[in-house]
């Protein structure tokens, strides 16, 4: 409880732990607020993450807090660039395990180029660690959960389901090699930022500036809450096909063991992406040579209609619901 007193326990649990692993011009400044340098506009989101267990198959609260915040930052078309902190401490908690946790938010920060800018932390009477992040980044393209236009395809970054297997078998205790999903997905801003500098023109494929229109990232009630989403907000309807939709062999099996279905699951570093029909070929060649999307496959289309249609392996048509509730909390 000393840590959080907000005296010299809680300036070295600062020093010892978060300047030394998030070390940045910025932070190390120590003033009561970060300033940073900005222009033009700018996307800016928050995020908390509960997840039980801390540590998991794949990844950690940390590693999920970055990445979870760094996407939604991809999702709407930024740049990510900064991040704050805040860490709520059960009373008692591991310092080695929190230092592990810190070491794992760093790394990842790293890999997704953004800087840990400011923070805060808290300890109170109970157990377990919380963490919030909240980012900024620089908007280089206008997609929008609106933008979905009728006869467009429907890219999917790779295998679904990952991430909620991988916590459900740490809850449950069953033992496989399910890892969970949870990455930085920042070559899609890549893919941005080479159609913003040159139009018409990324590495010799003519592809239009508003080719893609839509991006979210899979997470919480999965593809299909997301595809229900979309259909709202863009005014339209989605045909997917069963057969396309990309699961890996061993998720196959945990579903058809528990009876739960990979579109309905939770994912932390996959992308739904909308792009216009014709370019379509193209940008799923350059979202494939993305890092952890080389299993990206084109799922469906928007339609005119209203509903998500499933065409299914036999060739027959199922609305899909939306997601009511999820029986797993605790999942990111
Ligand atoms: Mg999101």
């Amino acid at each position: 409880m000393s840590h959080g007193s907000g005296g010299q326990m809680t300036a070295k649990l600062i020093n010892d732990i978060f300047f030394k692993h998030f070390q940045n011009d910025i932070l190390l400044k120590a003033e009561d607020s970060a300033v940073l340098d900005m222009n033009g506009k700018i996307a800016f989101t928050t995020d908390s993450f509960v997840v039980e267990p801390l540590e998991f198959n794949g990844g950690d609260i940390g590693k999920l807090a970055v990445c979870g915040t760094v996407n939604d930052l991809i999702s709407v078309g930024a740049r990510p660039l900064y991040l704050t902190c805040g860490f709520i401490i059960g009373e008692g908690f591991s310092i080695e395990q929190l230092e592990r946790i810190v070491i794992s938010m760093s790394e990842t920060a790293k890999e997704a180029g953004v800087k840990i800018v400011a923070g805060d932390t808290k300890v109170i009477e109970t157990k377990g660690l919380f963490i919030n992040t909240s980012g900024i980044g620089d908007v280089i393209s206008s997609v929008s959960i609106s933008n979905s236009k009728k006869g467009s395809k429907i890219i999917v970054t790779g295998n679904l389901g990952e991430h909620q297997a991988s916590i459900m078998s740490a809850r449950m205790g069953i033992e496989n090699n399910i890892k969970s999903d949870v990455a930085p997905l920042i070559g899609l801003a890549n893919i941005f930022e080479k159609l913003q500098n040159s139009p018409k023109n990324i590495d010799n494929s003519e592809i239009s500036k508003t080719a893609i229109q839509t991006m979210r990232d899979i997470t919480r009630g999965g593809l299909v809450t997301v595809l229900h989403e979309l259909c709202e907000k863009s005014n339209c309807g989605v045909l997917i096909y069963e057969k396309k939709i990309p699961v890996c062999n061993e998720v196959k099996g945990f579903c058809d063991i528990l009876g739960l279905e990979p579109i309905y699951m939770a994912n932390e570093g996959k992308m739904l992406i909308v792009v216009e029909e014709k370019y379509a070929d193209k940008v799923l060649e350059f979202v494939k040579n993305c890092l952890y999307c080389e299993n990206a496959t084109i799922v469906g289309e928007i339609t005119d209609g209203s509903d998500v249609i499933l065409k299914t392996l036999i060739g027959g048509e199922r609305i899909l619901s939306p997601l009511y509730s999820e029986g797993l909390p605790r999942i990111c």
